[in-house]
């Protein structure tokens, strides 16, 4: 019986609450379709922070090498800087262990009311793949004459030709296996020089995949069109930041951002992925119970895809349709009134329900 190794953070807030939840249904998927998982708890987090002065031990990453996927809560609380828990902890992992993908789907899933008017049932189904390397979020630039009306920043924005290429390959491939069209996000009207180098390696490349059929969009219509045609887009690529602003809007046009999951892909295996739900620590409801779990079921369901267990992958999105869409059992975030363990004890019963 195959046995996975998992690292897993659950982190700050609530993800310490949605992430044995989520680990209880992927064991049952396990039991049932033959395959366990080995946990491995490690208690990163800014507590960790308050404690060390790190959010990871020295040898963090060297200790994560060891295994076969990662599984994140959330990091992040109040009083800690954003830069630390980012940078001490989530972007070293993606960029030690070349996670340069971003996954993030875009799916109003049953008896979801999107914000948006007359959205049918599966009429919002895409993928977002966030450049997760490089981009916008580089550590180039500086500041000057701090304190005199000279003060000034500089950021700078980095694309390498192999770091754009990689991450547009993966799009390709990806269009070329469900609905074959890809969609780039650009904004090369206005930033002049990494834009249309982003566009440039976009059109060498789609001559290779010619069964997929390309568009590009500058990053504000694109915005645009999330909220006024979602129903036209299958695979969309984005920088770093253009992802990441884009799927904060898909996950609210799917509901709730407490359903929303992000996969970060290393797509050549030689390194851990790891898996998150697209929403932070929620200081503002941890302790209360009521955090929606189904974006770290949801995360754990991209984790067994990516471990090849595409039935029990299946079967947990098939568990959270039908709670959704046949039960009221629902948190808050959702318009309902259950708790995070009526929820898990909902998703158990109908999991072990399934034909
Ligand atoms: P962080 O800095 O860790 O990203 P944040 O406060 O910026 O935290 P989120 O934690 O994503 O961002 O929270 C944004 C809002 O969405 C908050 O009001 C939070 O309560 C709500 N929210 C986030 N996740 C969930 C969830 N799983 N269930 C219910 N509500 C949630
Ligand atoms: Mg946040």
């Amino acid at each position: 019986m195959p046995s996975h190794r998992i690292a897993v953070i659950p982190g700050d807030g609530i993800g310490t609450e949605v992430v044995p939840p989520a680990q209880r249904l992927l064991d049952a998927a396990g039991e049932r379709y033959g395959f366990s998982f080995e946990w491995t708890e490690l208690d990163w987090s800014c507590e960790y922070y308050a404690r060390t002065g790190r959010m990871m031990p020295a040898d963090g990453l060297e200790t994560l090498r060891e295994f076969d996927q990662i599984f994140l809560g959330a990091v992040g609380y109040p009083g800690v800087p954003d830069h630390v828990s980012l940078w001490g902890l989530l972007i070293p992992i993606r960029r030690t262990f070349r996670q340069y993908v971003n996954l993030r789907p875009v799916t109003l899933l049953p008896g979801i009311d999107s914000p948006l008017r007359d959205v049918p049932a599966g009429g919002i189904d895409f993928l977002v793949v966030r450049e997760n390397n490089e981009g916008e979020y580089s550590e180039v630039g500086g500041r000057l004459y701090r304190g005199t009306d000279q003060e000034l920043a500089v950021q700078e924005t980095l694309f390498t030709r192999a770091g754009v290429e990689r991450v547009m390959r993966y799009s390709f491939g990806l269009a070329a296996s469900r609905g074959g069209r890809l969609a780039s996000a650009t904004k090369s009207n206005g930033i002049i020089h990494t834009m249309p180098f982003w566009d440039e390696i976009f059109r060498e490349l789609a001559p290779e995949y010619a069964e997929v059929e390309t568009s590009e969009y500058h990053i504000d219509a694109l915005a645009g069109l999330f909220v006024l045609d979602p129903g036209r887009f299958d695979v969309v690529v984005a920088s770093n930041l253009f992802g990441d602003i884009l799927t904060d809007l898909g996950a609210a046009i799917i509901g709730s951002i407490g359903i929303a999951p992000s996969a970060n892909l290393n797509p050549e295996r030689d390194h851990p992925s790891m898996f998150e739900p697209v929403h932070g620590s929620a200081p503002d409801i941890a302790g209360t119970g009521r955090a929606n779990p189904l974006g770290q079921v949801w995360a754990g369901a991209m984790m067994l895809e990516h471990l090849g267990h595409t039935d029990a992958a299946r079967a947990v999105l098939t568990t959270m349709g039908k709670v959704l869409g046949e039960t009221g059992v629902r948190t808050p975030d959702l318009g309902g009134t259950a708790s995070t363990a009526e929820v898990e004890q909902e998703l158990l019963r109908v999991f072990a329900t399934l034909e």
